[in-house]
């Protein structure tokens, strides 16, 4: 590592006084953050982050404020109301502001909310995308969240709506009819309503679903299940948001991809777990 080039610094875009970065930090591992979050992170004198950001994130930030964004306890729409003017705050007293966000800002995070709210008070933002708990998170299980055999399109979902319900304004028959894998965030809460849902509309019963809780942290658990069978097994392991749920074959892929497994000396427990023939065999 010594002799790698550092990052050129002058070529990279400056945090002025004034400013919010608005910036993904990834689903958890550090290593998953991008070379501008880091850049952003060298420079912010004010981090303002949330819970789903994994602590040592902000070890790269030593020399800044660390200010907690949790929403927990609160109204949401107040508190969320609150942060975003906290951010007009900052940005006004000339402190370098950078807004950490879980996953990517954009991607079920009220980011887009908070730069709204930025840009009508005049605030100059940048915006920084993450990679998202619902793709890289399903990478740490060994699922790719497309596979060729298995899926032309995906569907990102939240399992809830700001006030906490299951959202009403999904249509579940049509998501299940148009997309072979769905990947549902905030699911937990309503995993029951969700699999009723899913297998009302006629997807089956036997269907593989997924679960990763703190996902590409150390703490990584996956869950394998099944549509029928979910809400039991949730229940009986005990696990905890947050968790991405993947619903569809493509969550069989684990069986051969599960890399960490792999790195720890578990051999694959299928090396065709869609039944399509080894690559020896195909044409
Ligand atoms: N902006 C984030 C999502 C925020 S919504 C992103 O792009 O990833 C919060 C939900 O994201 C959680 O309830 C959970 O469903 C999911 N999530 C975020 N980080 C996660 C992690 N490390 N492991 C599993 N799920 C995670």
């Amino acid at each position: 590592m010594t002799d790698s080039p550092a990052l050129p610094v002058s070529d990279w875009p400056v945090l002025h006084p004034g400013w919010v970065w608005l910036c993904g930090a990834g689903p958890g591992d550090p290593g998953l953050l991008t070379l501008h979050a880091l850049n952003a992170l060298r420079q912010a004198d004010v981090v303002i982050f949330d819970a789903l950001v994994e602590p040592a994130i902000l070890d790269w930030a030593p020399q800044a404020e660390h200010i907690y964004a949790g929403k927990r306890g609160g109204k949401p729409s107040a508190v969320q109301r609150d942060i975003s003017l906290q951010l007009v705050d900052l940005a006004r007293k000339g402190r370098r502001v950078l807004r950490l966000k879980g996953g990517d800002p954009f991607v079920f995070g009220r980011g887009g909310e908070e730069a709204q709210t930025l840009v009508q008070h005049g605030v100059p933002i940048r915006i920084i995308p993450g990679i998202s708990a619902g793709i890289g998170g399903l990478a740490y299980a060994g699922i790719p969240v497309t596979h060729r055999d298995v899926n032309q399109s995906v569907t990102f979902v939240t399992g809830h709506d700001q006030s906490g319900n299951a959202p009403g304004s999904l249509d579940w028959p049509a998501i299940s009819k148009g997309s072979q894998v769905i990947v549902i965030y905030m699911g937990m809460k309503h995993i029951a309503r969700i699999a009723a849902a899913l297998l009302d509309a006629g997807r089956p019963a036997s269907e593989p679903v997924a679960i990763v809780t703190d996902a590409t942290t150390p703490r990584q658990q996956v869950l394998e299940t099944t549509l029928a069978t979910c809400t039991a097994d949730i229940a009986a392991a005990a696990i905890e948001p947050p968790a991405i749920i993947c619903v569809g074959r493509s969550a069989l892929m684990r069986r051969t991809l599960d890399w960490q497994g792999m790195a720890a000396g578990i051999a694959p427990r299928d090396l065709d777990p869609l039944g399509r023939g080894r690559p020896a065999e195909s044409a």
